[in-house]
């Protein structure tokens, strides 16, 4: 037993846990992180509020990324701890499977008067990860209830992120996730990434050049017949991967070819979803109707882990014809819906409505963008890219060391008080879309200083 006593309270206790840095470091085993490198020099976050993380040594630390491009309304809203704590008390669990409560079926309906017109189902799951197996699966085993079984290769495209489980690293198209982890799910194939710095460098919104590169999946098509493939599946936005915009009607194109020949197209909007573009969903900003649409993330505003993928009338229609007695979909996790997370996001949604976030995405996109391109012209800058609240900006490589550039203008933007996101040379934000213009002030002005120091340092 440990020491616990009636007479001294569990607060206090809780505390001294959560104040000081820990005992030892060596049993968590940190994901996407270089752990010994880390272990060395921690960068410990021990509690936030609004635009700001504070740090074990007791910094303001401004969140330009939203933690993981997920705090969209900012930390610490009282409206989402307090229907939490409410709903843990009240039903902490209900098992999923032919069993229901309330919040799941509330927050569905409410979820679907956001999305595109087509998208009127949910389908809860626990992760973005989650989110992307469930659409493949969904998309693999419509295709079987229309008498189309032959339908089964995935068309994903590169440098693009769609989780970590083998559906999502398989059509996911960074490298390092995927080579040391066997051969992924046969049948796969992946479209050009739309990149393109020496034709698009410092576009704001998305780039006027690029929008053939959608043909490659009619090229695709030819190769492998459209009764073979199953579905397509993009980030609106490609987050991970470095930011990466569509170009202009780019995403229509996809969406006009996968119509045509029968393949499903599904938007990753793990990203983009719950206002990073403006609009709920980055689907709505370019009127696109995508067939199925992952997300997670800002569902919850990163409080409680949860995913949710939205399936349009036609499949689902097409799941309900057998039997009622069938169980209509193969597939489910314990806690699909669960309970806590179900008033996690609705008391997000709240926010997200009452204070019209997905609008103010669009009205601070000006502010931003002006923010961003005004480090144009600093040395060995080479692109800077941004679309609603999200950006990117790419530094020239230091030459045999890829990445050391920007790990040292995160590194320095760190210490100075401000999280960007840091993937290779390239310097990602994402901040909540409560983030003021002050805030927009700050962040440019730290990155202006890393830029000019990873420069000076490295000429
Ligand atoms: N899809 C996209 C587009 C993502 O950006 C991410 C995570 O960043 C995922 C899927 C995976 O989400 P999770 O980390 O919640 O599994």
């Amino acid at each position: 037993m440990s020491e616990l006593t009636l007479t001294e309270p569990l607060v206090s206790q809780i505390s001294t846990v959560t104040d000081h840095q820990p005992a030892s470091m060596a049993a968590f085993w940190m994901p996407f992180t270089a752990n010994r490198q880390f272990k060395s020099a921690p960068r410990m976050l021990t509690s936030a509020s609004g635009m700001y993380f504070e740090n074990d040594k007791g910094q303001q630390i401004l969140d330009g990324c939203a933690g993981l491009w997920c705090v969209n309304a900012g930390h610490g809203r009282e409206a989402i701890s307090e229907a939490v704590a409410r709903q843990v008390s009240q039903l902490d669990y209900a098992p999923p499977f032919q069993m229901g409560h309330p919040l799941a079926f509330e927050f569905a309906e409410r979820l679907i008067q956001h999305t595109p017109p087509n998208l009127n189902h949910v389908f809860f799951t626990n992760s973005g990860s989650e989110s992307v197996e469930t659409a493949l699966k969904i998309a693999l085993n419509y295709h079987r209830l229309k008498g189309q079984g032959t339908r089964q290769r995935l068309i994903g495209r590169e440098r693009s992120y769609h989780g970590v489980n083998f559906g999502g690293i398989s059509v996911g198209g960074i490298v390092n996730n995927r080579k040391t982890f066997g051969s992924g799910l046969p049948g796969t194939d992946h479209l050009p990434h739309t990149l393109n710095i020496d034709l698009n460098a410092f576009s704001r919104g998305l780039p006027e050049h690029g929008t053939e590169l959608a043909d490659a999946l009619e090229q695709l098509i030819a190769l492998h017949d459209a009764s073979n493939i199953a579905a397509v599946i993009v980030e609106p936005v490609a987050g991970s991967g470095g930011v990466i915009m569509p170009p202009v009607g780019y995403l229509q194109k996809l969406r006009e070819i996968t119509r045509k020949h029968g393949i499903l197209l599904i938007f990753d909007e793990v990203i983009t979803g719950f206002g990073r573009v403006g609009e709920a969903f980055a689907a709505s900003r370019w009127g696109i109707e995508p067939d199925i649409m992952t997300t997670a993330k800002g569902l919850t505003n990163g409080a409680i882990p949860m995913g949710a993928v939205f399936v349009s009338d036609a499949i689902h229609d097409a799941f309900m014809t057998g039997p009622e007695s069938m169980i209509e979909l193969f597939h489910g996790y314990t806690y699909s819906g669960h309970p806590v997370a179900c008033a996690a996001g609705l008391a997000a949604l709240d926010i997200y409505e009452q204070e019209g976030l997905f609008q103010r995405t669009l009205a601070m996109e000006p502010v931003f963008e002006a923010g961003l391109h005004s480090l144009k012209g600093l040395p060995g800058l080479i692109d800077i890219r941004n679309i609603g609240l999200i950006g990117a900006i790419e530094l020239q490589p230091l030459d045999g060391q890829p990445g050391e550039r920007g790990r040292r203008v995160f590194q320095h933007c760190y210490e100075q008080g401000v999280l960007v996101r840091w993937t290779g040379d390239i310097l990602a934000m994402s901040p909540p879309l409560i983030i003021e213009k002050e805030h927009i002030r700050q962040l440019v002005n730290t990155l202006k200083e890393g830029i000019q120091l990873a420069f000076q340092n490295h000429e």
